[in-house]
Order: C-alpha cells, then sequence, then structure tokens
C-alpha cells in the first residue's frame, strides 16, 4: 500500500515548538450548521480547494454559515515553504483545465455578492498562475456579471508580464499580502522579497488606478509596534486602499513558533493607527483574516472611495 506523503515534507526535520492554548478571546465554535454542509458539499462537488480548509482558518464554522467561501485555484499544493502557513508542500499538480468553469459554478451556485479567488504559489508554471487567474474572472464575469470579484495572488516573483494578465481581466480588489515585517523575512517567507510584494501592489495600481488594492499583516510573530507602523508607510506609499491586520495561529508545532497573542485593545490601537495614515478601509482584530467578510468590506470600501471623491470636488 503506499504511503499518504507528508502534508509538509520540507518542515519534517524541524524542531517541534508546542502550540499555544488560545486566550479566550480566540474559541471558535465548531462548524455545525445546516448551511455549513451544503457550503462543504458544494465545494467537494465541484472538486474545488478552498484556503478555508487547507489553510484552518478558524473562522469557518462563521463563513460557511453565510455560503462564503474562499476558492483556492491552481491545485491544492504549494511550490514555496513559508513557516506560518498550513497549505501542503510539495510537487504540484497539473492545472484543471475544467477550473474555471467550476468556480463560476460555485459562485453561481453560493449567489455571492463578491467572492474572493485565491491560489497557491506555482513558481514551476511560467506564469506563475496568472493566466488561469484571468480565465477564472473572466468565467465568473459570464455566469455571475453582478458578482464583485477579490483577487488574492502568490507575488509573481521572477514571472514578468503576470501582475499584467490579473490585472488585465479587471478584478475589483487586487490583493496581496505582506504577512510580516521585512526583518522577519528570511525565517517566515524565505521565498519572498518584501520589497518585490510592495513593488507589486504599487504596480497594480499604477496599471489601473480604479482598481481596489489590499494587503494583510498577521502580529505575534515577533514583530515589534515600530515595525508594523514602518510596514503602514510603506503601503500607503504604494497606495494601497485596504489593510487587515490578524493573529497569527501557529497550525502545528513544525510550524514558525508563536511569539504572543496580540490583546484585543492592542487591535483596536493598531486600526486607528492604520486609518491615521489614510486607509480607506481597515479590519483588525485576532480573529481578521485577507478574506473574512469581505463582501461587506468591500461595500464599505467602495463607499468609502465615492465619500472622498466628493469632499474633493
Ligand atoms: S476568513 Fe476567509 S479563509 Fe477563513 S473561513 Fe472565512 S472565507 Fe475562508
Amino acid at each position: 500500500m503506499s504511503e499518504i506523503p507528508p502534508r509538509h515534507p520540507e518542515k519534517r526535520l524541524r524542531p517541534d515548538h508546542p502550540v499555544a492554548r488560545k486566550p479566550a478571546w480566540i474559541r471558535v465554535k465548531a462548524p455545525t450548521s445546516p448551511e455549513y454542509q451544503v457550503t462543504r458539499k458544494l465545494m467537494r462537488g465541484l472538486g474545488l480547494n478552498t484556503v478555508c480548509e487547507e489553510a484552518a482558518c478558524p473562522n469557518i464554522g462563521e463563513c460557511w454559515a453565510k455560503r462564503h467561501a474562499t476558492v483556492m485555484i491552481l491545485g491544492s499544493v504549494c511550490t514555496r515553504a513559508c513557516a506560518f502557513c498550513n497549505v501542503a508542500t510539495g510537487n504540484p499538480q497539473a492545472l484543471d483545465p475544467h477550473e474555471p468553469e467550476h468556480v463560476a459554478e460555485a459562485v453561481g451556485g453560493l449567489n455571492l455578492e463578491h467572492v474572493v479567488v485565491t491560489s497557491v504559489d506555482r513558481d514551476d508554471l511560467e506564469d506563475g498562475g496568472a493566466s488561469q487567474f484571468a480565465v477564472v474572472i473572466q468565467a465568473i464575469r459570464a455566469k455571475a456579471p453582478g458578482t464583485t470579484i477579490e483577487v488574492l495572488t502568490p507575488d509573481f516573483l521572477r514571472k514578468p508580464g503576470a501582475l499584467e494578465a490579473v490585472v488585465a481581466a479587471k478584478p475589483d480588489v487586487f490583493n496581496h499580502n505582506l504577512e510580516t515585517v521585512p526583518r522577519l523575512y528570511p525565517s517566515i517567507r524565505p521565498g519572498a522579497r518584501y520589497f518585490h510584494s510592495l513593488r507589486l501592489l504599487s504596480r497594480a495600481k499604477e496599471l489601473d488606478p480604479t482598481i481596489f488594492t489590499k494587503s494583510g499583516l498577521m502580529v505575534g510573530l515577533g514583530e515589534d509596534m515600530g515595525e508594523i507602523y514602518q510596514v503602514m508607510d510603506d503601503l500607503r506609499s504604494a497606495e494601497v486602499d485596504f489593510l487587515t491586520v490578524g493573529q497569527y495561529l501557529q497550525p502545528t508545532p513544525k510550524h514558525a513558533p508563536l511569539d504572543r497573542f496580540v490583546s484585543p485593545d492592542e487591535f483596536a490601537r493598531l486600526k486607528e493607527m492604520a486609518f491615521g495614515k489614510g486607509f480607506l478601509m481597515v479590519s483588525a482584530s485576532p480573529l481578521t483574516r485577507s478574506s473574512h467578510h469581505a463582501g461587506e468590506d468591500f461595500a464599505r470600501l467602495r463607499a468609502a472611495r465615492e465619500t472622498l471623491a466628493a469632499k474633493a470636488v
């Protein structure tokens, strides 16, 4: 009988760091609602992956009960090996040519007003998977023209033309997470480059000034507040509109160790500081994730831009 391959082969020999017990403000209920089952069945039936499951997101019970799921395209195996992430790593599968129509069907089936489409990193593909993002966007537009589309993309490092292909497909929101402060990149996001990711965001806005740009950070990895404020300034220099900040939760003992749980009061201060620095929209709380409440937040983001434009007249 063939053995099941380990989910994170590159982390097998790393030392164990015990997973800390979560504080009361992070406890979430087990997903049990009938709507959760409906969402699960639809995703399974269409053979789609979700980051909600693959990343072991703590919000899955809440989001799926509202039929809000974040589709993860380009397969379920990532070619990077970030120290914080629970998505499986290793040799990726061939692209599924039916993925775009299945994603569009799921969006229609869930009757989504706003959808978030993300992916694994595909450094093995010549365009990093950009053309599949573009075809998925087109398929959703054809099937559900009223649905607004948010893409949460990899960094497309060393993939010339990839960002341009995604932006040309006209998603409503272009999201790319910086994840952490630049000092921690070598240990937390070793395959990525901070200034490349920042440039990706500013370039997206240059290519299409009407697009909303968004980025996210995890806290609790050992960063200090001064470093977070500097990242906020960097993101504002890149004209990023929307910032999300959430608590890092260590998926397994082999992942990057948690430094600390950031209190809800500190999240409130981070939120205030970020608004002070000029973001149009900020979501900062222990359970904030890039796609958590993405639909409601998109409506707020659009309203904030309209208010700003009206003031400028
Ligand atoms: S927050 Fe995002 S990733 Fe987590 S369950 Fe909700 S939609 Fe999925």
